[in-house]
Order: structure tokens, then sequence, then C-alpha cells
């Protein structure tokens, strides 16, 4: 239940680029609320310059201090107004908001959407890919161990997966997807969406690398991430789960070639897919 005494957080979606796409909607909801809450109101400055809002801005993050969070819940509590925008796009995706919003609505107060741009949904609308159904994973961890264990995950994930990449990471990230996903696993790679740069790379993950890396202007800029679900194929063997505890048992006693030669002989599976299922298995571990 929301308290009509209390105030509402307006979560606001700015431009991910394009001035252009800030809906009308958005700028009357700038311009009405009491406060703007900012992930950085330098930044901020000058899109409410452009649009001509003269709102006062205050900053806020996820990992600002507690003091600030509750400064921002108190303006909610005495019936004023707030606006929430973050850098570009939709706040709260791998943006700051969540806790702001998570406190409002347990205590009570109206929360509203003004939606607009954001740079996954932007993506996945051109990408051609499927998008019935799809899984936003945001950033890959920045550390390489971490970043192959999330693949793994991912591996057999057969919705589209969507991801968020910064410019000095890409080629890192591509190495790793392509060492885990294989090397012909379909991508799509948005660039600078709604920029003069725009550009989609699609096709094979070793051919958009190959692209990428003939061409150093392909590094510079925001990127999304898109890589079509896992489909299988002959070559691409399930290990089931009675497979998996023979396996556990044999590499108790004997090294991993062998164990992969015995457990082949039991099961319909190859030698060399037991021999990788086990040497992922430890490197999992
Ligand atoms: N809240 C934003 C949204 O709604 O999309 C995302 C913020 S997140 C901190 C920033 C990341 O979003 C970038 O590193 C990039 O992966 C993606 N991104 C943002 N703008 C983009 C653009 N114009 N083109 C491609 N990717 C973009």
């Amino acid at each position: 239940m929301t308290d009509c005494t209390f105030g509402t957080l307006y979560v606001v979606a700015t431009p991910i680029g394009n001035l252009n796409d800030m809906v009308p909607r958005a700028v009357d909801v700038l311009q009405m609320v009491d406060i703007i809450a900012a992930e950085d109101t330098r930044h901020s400055a000058k899109l409410l310059q452009y649009f001509g809002v003269s709102t006062k801005v205050i900053a806020y993050h996820d990992y600002s201090n507690e003091q600030c969070l509750q400064k921002i819940l108190n303006i909610l509590y005495q019936g004023q107004s707030v606006a929430l925008i973050s850098d570009a796009g939709t706040p709260l995706i791998s943006d700051p908001g969540y806790k702001l919003v998570s406190m409002s609505r347990q205590s009570g107060v109206a929360v509203v959407p003004i939606p607009g741009a954001c740079a996954l949904i932007a993506a996945l609308s051109v990408s051609g890919l499927p998008s019935n159904q799809f899984i936003f994973e945001g950033f890959l961890p920045a550390k390489t161990s971490a970043r192959i264990q999330a693949l793994k995950k991912l591996k057999r994930e057969l919705r589209t997966i969507v991801l968020y990449e910064s410019p000095h990471r890409l080629l890192d990230s591509l190495a790793d997807i392509q060492r885990i996903l294989g090397d012909g696993r379909h991508i799509v790679i948005a660039r600078e969406l709604t920029k003069t740069y725009e550009t989609l790379l699609t096709g094979k993950i070793k051919d958009v690398i190959d692209t990428i890396k003939a061409d150093d202007n392909q590094r510079r800029g925001e990127f999304v991430l898109l890589l079509k679900g896992w489909e299988f194929d002959d070559s691409d063997q399930v290990i089931s789960s009675e497979t998996e505890r023979l396996m556990g048992i044999l590499l108790e006693e004997l090294p991993v070639t062998q164990a992969a030669s015995i457990a082949a002989k039991f099961t319909s599976l190859k030698k060399r897919d037991l021999y990788q299922w086990a040497l992922d298995r430890q490197s999992d571990s």
C-alpha cells in the first residue's frame, strides 16, 4: 500500500547517446519534481541544461552512505517528489537505484517509471537473435578466472544472452567467450547505439574477433554483446548424472585419460568428450 501523504519517486530513463531520444514526459517530470537524484551531478548537468530543466540536483549512488539514502527518503516522507536518473539509459539497469527503489517501496512511497532508452533492449531489438526469451547478465566479471566460471555457467543457456562490456575489456572477454562457448557461436556486437558511429557486427565469434582486431575503431565506444543461445549438435555430448558419478569414481583412482577411456566403454559417449568434461570439472574446483 502506498501512502498518499508521501511524495512520489519517479525512475526516469534518459538517452543512451542521442539526446533526441529523451521522451517528452521525462522532461515534464524532471521539471515538475522537487529534487533530481543523479548518479553524477556534473554529467547530468549537460542533459538538464539542454532541456532547460532548473530543478535542484543531488547525488545518489547505491554505494552512497546511508545518510544520503536517508536524506532522499526523508524528502519523500515529507511529501516532496524526487526523480532518479543515471548517467545514461534506465536507472537500475547496471546503474544505481536499487536500494532507493527498494526502500521507497518497502516504506509505502509510490514509485513510478518513466520509460525510455535502455541499451540492452535497443540492441536486442535490432540483433536479429531470438528475442522471445533472453537473459541479461550485465557486465561479466573483470577477473579472468571469475569470467571463465561465469561463461561456463552460460555455455548451455538456450536463451539469447545479453551482456554489457567496456572497451578496455572487450577483446579479453571475447577471447574467453570464444574459448568457452566455441568458435562457431553466433554473436552480435552493438556499438555506440544511437550515436554517430553506431555499428552492428554479427557473425561467428571467431570472424567477429578478427574484424575487431583489424580495425581499432571497432574497439572504441560502448558495447552490448548478444550471444545466440546454445544449440545442441551431435559433437556436443551431454553427460548424464550417472556418467558423472561413474567418472567421479574412476577419477578417484585413475588419471583422466584412463578414466575417460574406461567410461567411454560403459557409455555411448566419446572418450574425447569425457576427457574434456573431466578437465572442465577440475578447473571448476
Ligand atoms: N542504464 C544503462 C541502460 O539502460 O542501458 C546502462 C548503464 S551501464 C553502466 C553502461 C553500459 O551500457 C555500457 O558499458 C555499455 O555496455 C552499455 N551501453 C550504454 N550506452 C550504450 C550505447 N549507446 N551503445 C551500446 N552500448 C551502450
